[in-house]
């Protein structure tokens, strides 16, 4: 059963300086977790977890990520001002985009960033815009199909991500030519896998990869980045990965690959996103209206731009009604949202306790990829995010948006000047 991190009580006293409809995260969680990945991959010295930023792009939530080791994973401009802004510093920011605006490369290597190329050709686009710098990653993309036990699957030949084999090892000798140092090995096979076997899948074919660079180009390789792709059990029936199991699967394969092959110092990276902070999220709307037609629905002051999953991939997001964990689930409800659009839902044909107006509903998992996907569709405006301390506190670490704010791009537009807020 998947539990709220608040209570009903909780949530009242929250709704008195903050109302509904909000993200709220919980800092325990976030902290216990990014320890026990630490622990899990303890075994390599030199491992470090890059925060995928676009998961969460919060700076108080990176700053709690960067007191517990982690750098910051950019793939954008406004990411990079915002770790540059945090204090990261040169090789704690990893710089992983693509189709990469010339002026985002030049941002990265200005913060001395380490850059991860995602194609042949961005080498010598790199080489024109700011000369090779000394560490560099490349992302592979094996092409193909990739499979793993429990139904896992993804379609690397039908992604635009990463340089073919061949291409890794002729960039590898290329960037060397230009004056590369240090080399970086990268790929993102899976997307949300719940099985403690992707990491060491993904691990041993980037371990054999870097043990082949090695011997075909002599470069010294520096690290293996197995970036993001950990996901978590959104459904309550799904076991959670075992982070510490996955780490095993990874040692065992590094010592069956690397160590053989005298390549014992490279360090291992992750990028991960997900894991790292969805399951500590929180969306908490109220049910403001009941309609029964041919269904029947809760509408929520709430809507698809606080949380485009469901609408946009169909996800499931588990939904608890607050204080009424232990009630049964004998109604059936489509919990929807406020857009002009069929596809803002929450949750479709979801038994859940008999809900009334006015009771907190909370979404679950809803920590990564939940309001950074946020979008201003018929003119909705965004929802706060706060963050729940460890002491119980409360902390507003991003206030809801205001007419201002949706107006703000017009500012140069006579016709809105007088506009009252
Ligand atoms: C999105 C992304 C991540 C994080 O992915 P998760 O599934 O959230 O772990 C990491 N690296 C890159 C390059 C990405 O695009």
């Amino acid at each position: 059963m998947k539990k709220p991190f608040v209570t009903k009580e909780q949530l009242e006293e929250i709704v008195k300086e903050y109302p509904t409809p909000f993200h709220l995260y919980d800092e325990k969680g976030i902290r216990e977790n990014a320890r026990k990945l630490r622990q899990a991959f303890s075994w390599n010295k030199g491992f470090k977890e890059y925060f995928a930023i676009k998961a969460t792009p919060n700076p108080f939530i990176l700053q709690i990520l960067k007191e517990e080791g982690c750098g910051a994973d950019c793939s954008s401009m406004t990411e990079l001002m915002l770790s540059e802004a945090l204090g990261f510093k040169e090789n704690e920011i990893m710089f992983s985009s693509n189709t990469t605006p010339p002026e985002e490369f030049v941002k990265a290597k200005e913060l001395n960033s380490i850059i991860n190329l995602d194609d042949f050709t961005h080498i010598d686009i790199l080489k024109e815009l700011t000369g090779i710098p000394k560490t560099i990653c490349c992302r592979y993309n094996p092409g193909g199909v990739f499979t793993i036990s429990n139904g896992i699957m993804d379609n690397p030949g039908d992604a635009k991500y990463g340089f073919t084999k061949e291409q890794v090892i002729e960039g590898y000798k290329k960037l060397k030519d230009l004056g590369a140092e240090e080399f970086g090995l990268h790929s993102f096979l899976a997307s949300n896998t719940v099985s403690n076997e992707y990491y060491p899948v993904l691990a041993k074919i980037l371990f054999e990869l870097a043990v082949e660079l090695k011997e075909k180009t002599g470069v010294k390789i520096k690290f293996i980045n197995l970036s993001g792709g950990v996901g978590i059990p959104y459904r309550p029936e799904q076991e959670p990965n075992d982070i510490l199991a996955i780490g095993e699967g990874v040692r065992k394969a590094f010592e069956e690959v690397m160590i053989p092959a005298g390549m014992e110092d490279v360090a291992i990276y992750t990028e991960l996103g997900r894991f790292m902070l969805a399951p500590y999220g929180h969306l908490v709307a109220a049910a403001i209206h009941e309609k029964h037609i041919y269904k029947e629905y809760i509408g929520l002051d709430a809507c698809a731009v606080d949380l485009m999953r469901p609408a946009m991939y169909g996800a499931y997001h588990h939904i608890t009604v607050a204080g009424k964990e232990n009630e049964p689930c004998d109604h059936m409800y489509d919990i929807t949202g406020s857009l002009c659009e069929n596809n803002d839902k929450f949750a479709i044909d979801r038994m859940l306790p008999k809900i009334e107006k006015g009771d907190f509903i909370v979404i679950h998992d809803t920590g990564a990829h939940g309001y950074a996907m946020g979008y201003n569709y018929n003119g909705k405006l965004k929802s706060a995010e706060l963050l729940l301390r460890e002491d119980g506190s409360v902390k507003l670490i991003r206030r809801k948006e205001t007419p201002r704010d949706y107006f703000s791009t017009f500012d140069f537009c006579d016709v809105l000047k007088d506009m009252k807020y």
